[in-house]
């Protein structure tokens, strides 16, 4: 195959989840049949703790061997292409397990030494890299001196070698203070034109203003997908304001979804989500913020309503 054939390839190629089931061997189903085709931009994987991201990353990494089901991209199995799926793939794991000892630059001719990268390729992407993502003068430090932020930025760096057509990001912003976390989302979103990247977190803002798709995971299964824009659309005629006393507050923890509270002059705007028509309230645009909590907040607080 010829060099433009295969970037014609590549460029019509989508990842395609094929009911994927995941079943560890202590009996969890952390993936209860995915499916999801994935193209060319920003996927957010959106969902809190435990719904399934990070070992729906791992199986697409092909890290992880799914019970059911098959990851495929272009018309191959992920598990067939192996060396060749490696090559077009950049992964950025969930935890921070770097070398200590290594300093940043070294980390990265490891890194692309494994990925199989030819030495004069590395030799140009590595400085730039560590350009693009801030590190070129810590370059030479030991990584055990860096902050998180650092390691974060380093590790982006990594999974940036190369050039990869798929790029699987698991919670890069964790542990990073508000003006590192925006940071590394311009970032990305910079350079994810030509690429598939799918972006798993569970802080909104990740991905409120850089997803073309959010997909929603919760408890193992995807409860909605859609774009940003869809996704709060749904929410139209659900959202809620009005200004209440403390006393009233109080009790509206018992019954109500509460999105979001300010202290007012006259007690606390309070914002609330609910399906149902609400006497003597104003109703709201709805936020992406929004979107999370009744998809995932809702079930907690129809339990405790219950209880
Ligand atoms: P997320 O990344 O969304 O927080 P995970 O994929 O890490 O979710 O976990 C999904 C579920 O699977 C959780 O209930 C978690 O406890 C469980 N889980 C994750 N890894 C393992 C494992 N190696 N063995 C057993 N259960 C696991
Ligand atoms: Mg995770």
């Amino acid at each position: 195959m010829s060099i433009s054939n295969q970037e014609n390839y590549n460029e019509k190629s989508i990842l395609h989840l094929q009911n994927i089931r995941k079943i560890y061997p202590n009996g969890k189903e952390a993936l209860k049949g995915v499916s999801l085709d994935l193209t060319p931009g920003i996927y957010g994987l959106l969902g809190p703790n435990g719904a399934g991201k990070s070992t729906m990353i791992k199986i697409i990494t092909g890290l992880l061997d799914a019970t059911e089901g098959e990851v495929i991209y272009g018309y191959e199995n992920i598990k067939q292409m192996d060396r060749r799926y490696r090559k077009i793939l950049g992964y950025m794991p969930q935890q921070q397990k770097l070398y200590e000892t290594f300093t940043g630059t070294r980390f990265l001719w490891y890194m692309a030494t494994l990925k199989g990268m030819a030495k004069e390729e590395a030799k140009k992407q590595i400085p730039r890299l560590l350009e693009v993502v801030n590190l070129s003068e810590a370059a030479g430090r030991k990584i055990g001196h860096y902050s998180g932020g650092m390691k974060q930025r380093l590790l982006l760096a990594q999974a940036l070698l190369d050039d990869p057509k798929i790029l699987i990001l698991d919670e890069p912003t964790a542990g990073l203070d508000p003006r590192e976390r925006i940071r590394i989302r311009n970032f990305i979103s910079e350079i994810a034109r030509d690429k598939i990247v799918l972006l798993a977190t569970h802080v909104v803002p990740d991905i409120e203003c850089i997803a073309k798709e959010i997909i929603l995971l919760n408890e193992g299964v995807i409860i909605d997908q859609g774009t940003p824009f869809n996704l709060i659309r749904k929410l139209e005629g659900k959202v809620w304001e009005k200004v209440v006393s403390s006393e009233e507050l109080e009790n509206m923890h018992k019954d109500h979804l509460i999105s979001n509270m300010v202290s007012v002059s006259d007690g606390f705007l309070v914002k609330i989500i609910d399906d149902n028509n609400q006497e003597g309230w104003k109703a709201v645009h709805p936020t992406l913020e929004d979107v999370y909590l009744y998809n995932f907040e809702r079930v907690n607080y129809k339990g405790k309503k219950l209880a």
